[in-house]
């Protein structure tokens, strides 16, 4: 990879690779943002891997809120204690949506922390946040804080500004 990251990507391989139905890799026009899809699994590329330049910079974060702190506060003050989504689900009421989106979180080294299978989505409780509350079926229970989405199309998985961890393990 080149040093100076700051190098465009002009190969133009990322293109091929968008057309090419053999290759793992979408274009999101709306986000501006290139990603590497696999088994329901996606990733955003910053880099291509192919010339190691810079892709186009994400416009990702026009399409979101920025969650308040003073929200953030009250979400975390509320489910200080919460190891499980019952948990939530007991200091909160039932969540306005619940979605059968699947997914892990994991450490660095691909260790997994947790995983889920659906989600409790608390989207009206807060003006600037939505809570995301996975129904853990293995590992350690997590909420997530994103923004709300602003465009026209569902909300994605991916824009997550704050996880925050119970501190004691959840075992099946
Ligand atoms: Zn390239």
């Amino acid at each position: 990879m080149a040093r100076d990251n700051q190098r465009k990507c002009e190969c133009g391989m990322p293109e091929r690779w968008v057309v090419d139905p053999h290759f793992p890799v979408e274009f999101d026009r709306e986000m501006n943002e290139y990603h590497l899809v696999h088994k329901g699994a996606r990733a955003v590329m910053r880099y291509c891997f192919w010339c190691g330049g810079r892709l186009p910079a994400s416009k990702r974060g026009a399409f979101f809120t920025t969650p308040k702190k003073s929200e953030m506060a009250e979400v975390r003050s509320l489910l200080k204690g919460a190891k499980s989504h019952e948990d939530v689900v007991g200091v909160l009421g039932p969540p306005d949506k619940t979605v059968d989106l699947g997914g892990s979180s994991r450490k660095p080294n691909g260790e997994i922390l947790c995983r889920w299978r659906q989600q409790l989505l608390y989207s009206t409780r807060w003006k600037t946040l939505v809570l995301h509350v996975p129904v853990v079926i293995d590992g350690r229970f997590e909420y997530s804080i994103h923004g709300h989405y602003l465009g026209k199309n569902k909300p994605r998985k991916r824009s997550p500004v704050s996880r925050r961890a119970a501190k004691s393990r959840r075992r099946i």
